[in-house]
């Protein structure tokens, strides 16, 4: 039997959870609060096409995102192209690609070096190690590649990352994450020919084929039980009756929908928080580099990274002009969270003239963004509290990137976290019913 499923959240994981849920003969209301879809992965007109507010990249591990690409009919758009990454160190730029690179890197020893170069096999072979769910990130490095490595390379990197707040990260999210990095000889990213503009739209026809109801600008308050169904409240007051929900929000945002429930400790009572991201969107006449990254945390510049997004697309894309991120990952308490748009901009473009001076002259658009929840801080030991999927099994679904550990939160893991899901819920959500649902029903 059919079942009427809410999904709340039209990012990358509510899309994926409509897709799923539409394809196993679901019938589908999606709640986005913003005027459209797509959540982190949303876009800005500019010119004739659409520009990313934040830099995103696909990699060829990427396996549940290529799936959902292929199925939307996209896979002929997906480009691969060699990338690379330059680091700063005191206004020299060095490359850090091959084993060559770092070997050649002068800021430090050649023992310390060589010892860098055997970090990325220490990382493989360990990922998979549930031990360094309880060692902090910087013990770890610190223990393979010494202090001075350490400072020199490795915390500029995790800061340019998650800001200053990377100390209480565990070692396995790293380790996972150079493990997803490091799986190609030559570093290699993808991206869509047409930008990701094309993947949200290509998810909005899909599913209104498959029916699914997008319910765009509305916010959903508060998730409650009505009898054998489950209630969402939405802003304005309405209420809505589904038989299951799928949340997909941050996991704060789903601790207050939910406050009315008196779930367990596992969803109500985590501390989990999240690091923002500050950016400013930069198209100019001349590039920056070559490099794809290129974190510049010890540059004296407010910005910790700059990510040269037209050194992955092609170039017709944005009629021949080049793109570039400054980006800072901040908390949403931070002094740089509060500054507005035009006072954002004038420190971004102070940073540009400093560092690449010639290109910052030939600036032909400039905006700035911020998101306040992107990276979740894991903390030590979130393999034991990563909450699960199923809250009220047959009822109420969790899919977010407060699952993703300990993979990197990117679209992948989004839709990984939604695959994880999917057998589950057709299953206890059949069993409820006893609709017999397929547990391979989901297409
Ligand atoms: C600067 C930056 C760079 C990144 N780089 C990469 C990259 O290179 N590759 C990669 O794969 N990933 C990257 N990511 C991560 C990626 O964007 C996220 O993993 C992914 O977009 C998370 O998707 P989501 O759907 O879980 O969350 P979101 O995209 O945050 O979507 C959640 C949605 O839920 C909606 N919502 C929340 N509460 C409610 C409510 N109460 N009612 C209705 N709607 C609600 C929100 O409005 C939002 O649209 C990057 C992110 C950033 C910011």
């Amino acid at each position: 039997m059919a079942l009427r499923a809410a999904v709340i959240g039209g990012g990358i994981s509510g899309l994926a959870s409509a897709w799923r849920l539409a394809g196993a003969g679901h019938h589908v209301t999606l709640f986005e609060a913003e005027p459209g879809l797509g959540g982190l992965a949303t876009t800005f007109p500019w010119r004739d096409t659409h520009l990313e507010r934040f830099y995103h990249c696909i990699l060829p591990s990427d396996l549940a995102l290529v799936r959902i690409i292929h199925e939307l009919g996209l896979s002929a758009d997906l480009l691969w192209r060699p990338t690379g990454m330059g680091f700063m160190h005191r206004g020299r730029i060095h490359p850090l690609n091959t084993p060559m690179d770092l070997l050649g890197f002068a800021p430090l020893p050649i023992t310390d070096r060589l010892r860098l170069g055997l970090l990325g096999l220490r990382a493989r072979a360990e990922c998979a190690d549930p031990r360094l769910d309880d060692v902090a990130i910087e013990d770890w490095l610190t223990a393979r590649v010494g202090a001075r490595a350490f400072r020199t390379l490795w915390e500029p990197l995790l800061v340019a990352k998650l800001g200053e707040r990377y100390r209480g990260v565990p070692a396995l999210w790293l380790a996972s994450r150079m493990a997803r990095e490091k799986n190609t000889e030559r570093e290699v990213k993808g991206c869509l020919r047409r930008g990701y503009r094309s993947l949200i739209d290509a998810f909005e026809s899909a599913l209104v084929r498959r029916g699914v109801t997008l319910r765009l600008g509305a916010r959903v308050e508060a998730i409650a039980r009505e009898g054998e169904a489950m209630a969402l409240r939405l802003a304005g007051g309405a209420t809505e009756s589904f038989d299951l929900v799928v949340a997909t929000s941050p996991l704060g945002a789903f601790q207050q929908m939910t406050r009315g429930l008196d779930l367990d400790a596992r969803w109500s009572g985590l501390a989990l928080d999240y690091q923002g991201v500050v950016c400013g969107v930069f198209v100019l006449e001349r590039p920056l580099s070559p490099w794809y990254w290129m974190p510049v945390v010890e540059s004296g510049a407010t910005c910790q990274g700059v990510v040269e997004m037209s050194n992955l697309t092609p170039p017709e894309r944005t009629h021949g002009m080049h793109v570039a991120y400054l980006v800072n990952y901040a908390h949403r308490s931070s002094d740089l969270f509060a500054l507005d748009e035009d006072r954002l901009l004038a420190r971004y473009r102070a940073d540009l003239e400093r560092l690449f001076p010639e290109a910052a002259r030939t600036i032909v658009e400039a905006r700035a963004f911020k998101a306040p929840f992107v990276e979740p801080l894991w903390t030590l030991g979130y393999s034991r509290t990563s909450p699960p999927a199923s809250v009220i099994p047959g009822r109420l679904y969790l899919a977010s990137t407060a699952q993703v550990y300990p993979r990197v939160n990117s679209w992948n893991s989004c839709c990984e976290v939604v695959e994880d899901m999917m057998p589950r819920l057709l299953a206890e959500a059949g069993a409820r019913d006893g609709a017999g649902i397929a547990l391979g029903a989901a297409s």
